[in-house]
């Protein structure tokens, strides 16, 4: 199933409360996307589906365009997404300010016209990530997208600091500076700028010394207490109130990180790498032990049940499944669905 906006906001606020996370799984295509779906309900959890700009453009093939791609995969998730036995909620995934006009707001216009005929909005979020601009002015853009999501029950991700390493070719800029540490006077500015959930509710990607991709154990310095500072800053100057975190870059980190990162308050947590390993190793050990019926030099020669697509796709796609499973188990969404 699809979650309406109310029931993503009792999913999102469930972790919340309730001290878990939500594997957000990055796809590119049907493949990919069969993959997180299928973990999803193997571990009996609600999840996230996303793509970012440059996996939509992947997605719409030779039209070569994020936003035909996005549309195409909100198409394609919400038909296959209706038969499982979870909430499945669709994102967009960073979408720096150059793209904004070109992707995110005709689709939040595809959202309105929907709406506006009675239909759910086409995704449930989308990411704005106005990290490459001075705070003050990415918080401007935020909220003005912030008012329009609000209208529409989308919730909006936003970015303070920058998430160092590479995705999607965007290499985070100043990595290895103090950049990659937001401040609790930083995170205040966003509920300064964005309210504590009265003007929309948005979802906050703090950067804590994240970095996208994986790396050697040492390379990265987590820092979550930054995510707690925040949270007592917050709750200091608007009683009592909690920011809903998103744990960016997560491959690579051990499950101790990750629990601190959900204690703090993370409730949407990005898989990414390790899900594109998972996917590629299966069919490369496809490959390999299958060398002769893939690499002959013409089909006859080759043998069929092996060069099918679907016989090594199934393969990937059941390993890229098995750890979104793992992923639910560790961040404790597994078990947790508001469709059960
Ligand atoms: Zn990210």
């Amino acid at each position: 199933m699809l979650p309406s906006p109310e029931q993503y906001a009792a999913i999102l606020d469930g972790a919340a409360a309730g001290g878990y996370a939500f594997p957000a799984i990055n796809v590119t295509s049907s493949q990919t996307l069969n993959a997180a779906l299928r973990g999803f309900a193997e571990a009996g959890s609600d999840g996230i589906v996303q793509v970012t700009v440059g996996g939509a453009r992947y997605f719409s093939g030779a039209a070569g365009d994020g936003l035909t791609g996005a549309r195409a995969f909100a198409s394609l998730a919400r038909e296959l997404a209706a038969g499982y036995p979870a909430a499945i909620a669709l994102h967009t995934d960073h979408c720096p300010p150059k793209d904004a006009d070109s992707f995110l707001r005709p689709l939040l216009a595809d959202s309105g016209d929907r709406v506006r005929r009675g239909e759910a909005p086409l995704f449930n979020s989308h990411m704005f990530d106005g990290s490459t601009l001075p705070l003050a002015e990415n918080m401007r853009h935020s909220a003005e997208l912030l008012d329009r999501c609000r209208r529409l029950g989308i919730v909006l991700e936003v970015e303070c600091g920058v998430v160092g390493g590479e995705e999607d070719g965007i290499r985070g800029e100043g990595a290895g500076s103090e950049r990659l540490y937001t401040t609790a006077e930083e995170l205040l500015e966003v509920a300064r700028a964005l309210g504590i959930g009265d003007r929309g509710r948005y979802l906050l990607a703090a950067t804590f010394g994240n970095v996208h991709g994986v790396y050697a154990p040492g390379h990265v310095k987590l820092r979550p207490e930054i995510l707690a500072d925040g949270q007592r800053a917050l709750g200091q100057s608007h009683a009592g109130a909690r920011f809903q975190y998103v744990f960016h870059g997560s491959s690579g980190s051990s499950p101790e990180e990750l629990r601190a990162a959900v204690q703090n308050g993370v409730v949407k947590v990005n898989l990414d790498s390790e899900a594109q390993y998972a996917f590629t190793r299966a069919a490369a050990e496809h490959m390999v032990s299958n060398r002769d019926g893939v690499l002959a030099p013409e089909a006859a020669l080759g043998d069929k049940s092996a060069y099918d697509p679907r016989s090594w796709g199934a393969k990937a796609e059941a390993a890229m499944a098995e750890r979104v499973a793992q992923a639910c188990e560790q961040l404790g969404s597994a078990g947790r669905s508001i469709a059960a």
